[in-house]
């Protein structure tokens, strides 16, 4: 058995949507089945989504159950990842202050990530400490774990890097007993930072433009209806944009050959319908009823899992609370190597 070891997880502000579905969750999956991993971490992050959510503790409290029906809606299985939650690993917060004293404030306002999620959450009264910080804590996340791989969005780069800086300098100053995490990100473009509905760079809970796992079909094909598409492609007859054209994204990222022989046999695949729709004459309606029937092949099952899961849901914290004391055992040792490469193991 290979030594890599997968943490990732997400953060429990609300359901979890098609962006992460294909921007993480759908390779976790896959990775999972694969069988090549000793083990796989999968954290809900409530102490991070607390950093920006502090005032508002009943909606992470509430999205722990979404995101974790979620999590076994698209096929995580407990038996095979370890699914936790944040907060009640105390290890984390405990190697965060550690790692904290390895960054330079300057680094941390760097993070480009950082820098747009602030301009885009107006911090009425200034950026809490906490949230400029979780990159950070991030580090303490991965590291705990020793993970080796951590399959994430585009928009987690700077948190890998950061990450993996952390991991050099606590390994040079200290001891080497800290890994450095590779990022595994999704290969098709399209799923690296899957846009919003509405268009807008990043499909993500904050913004209110996403499609959820969870939505009813209506609902689905209702947002697909009314989708941002190319605002120059007036009449079908018009020449029309692929690139930046919200449809032909979601298209780049579900569309496989097996569905225009069920539901477009006109083409053959989706390059030649991109060329008609840019040469013109295929019109809007036409390719949002294909992405719908799409979407609700894909969606339609994981829906129906989601029900049966939601129907027990004391079965589910008690997988959680069982995930919580393996990935605290584990984390335990990690902080136990690092307090010795430290110097503050006085009692041992
Ligand atoms: P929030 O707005 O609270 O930050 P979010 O929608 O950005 O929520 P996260 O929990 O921060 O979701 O992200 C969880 C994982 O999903 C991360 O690996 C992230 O990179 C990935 N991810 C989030 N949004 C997208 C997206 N639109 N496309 C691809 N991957 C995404
Ligand atoms: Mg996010």
């Amino acid at each position: 058995m290979s030594d890599k070891i997968i943490l990732t997880g997400d953060r429990p502000t609300g359901k979890l949507h098609i962006g992460h579905y294909v921007g993480s969750l759908r390779q976790r999956v896959v990775l999972q089945e694969t069988g090549e991993f000793r083990k796989i971490f999968i954290m809900i992050a409530d102490a991070q989504a607390l950093t920006d959510n502090f005032a508002d503790p009943g909606k992470v409290r509430q999205s722990i159950t979404e995101v974790a029906l979620d999590y076994l809606a698209v096929g995580l299985d407990p038996q095979k990842s370890t699914i936790f939650i944040q907060s009640q690993i105390p290890e984390l917060t405990e190697l965060t202050m550690y790692y904290m004293n390895l960054v330079s404030l300057a680094r941390v306002e760097r993070n480009p990530t950082v820098k747009s999620e602030i301009q885009q959450k107006n911090f009425g009264e200034g950026v809490p400490v906490g949230f400029v910080c979780y990159p950070i804590s991030q580090a303490s996340d991965i590291t705990a774990f020793k993970a080796t791989t951590v399959p994430v969005g585009e928009d987690q780069k700077p948190m890998l890097e950061q990450a993996r800086e952390i991991v050099r300098k606590f390994n040079e100053i200290y001891e080497p007993v800290l890994v450095e995490p590779d990022i595994l990100l999704a290969d098709n473009e399209a799923c690296l930072r899957l846009p919003g509905t509405d268009g807008k760079a990043k499909m993500s809970k904050s913004l209110g433009n996403c499609i959820y796992l969870s939505d009813s079909a209506d609902t689905v094909r209702e947002k697909v209806r009314s989708m941002y598409t190319d605002p120059t492609h007036i009449k079908v007859s018009d020449p029309g944009h692929v690139e930046g054209n919200t449809v032909f994204t979601y298209l780049d990222a579900f569309c496989r050959p097996e569905h225009f022989d069920r539901y477009l046999k006109e083409y053959q695949n989706l390059n030649e319908l991109k060329a008609h729709y840019k040469k013109g004459g295929l019109g809007d309606v036409k390719i949002k009823r294909f992405l719908n029937e799409i979407l609700q092949e894909e969606l339609g099952p994981i829906r129906q899992r989601r029900e049966e899961y939601a129907k027990d849901i004391p079965a589910l914290y008690e997988m959680l609370k069982k995930g919580c004391e393996t990935a605290e055992a584990v984390a335990a040792q990690t902080l136990s190597d690092v307090k010795r490469a430290m110097q503050i193991d006085y009692f041992a």
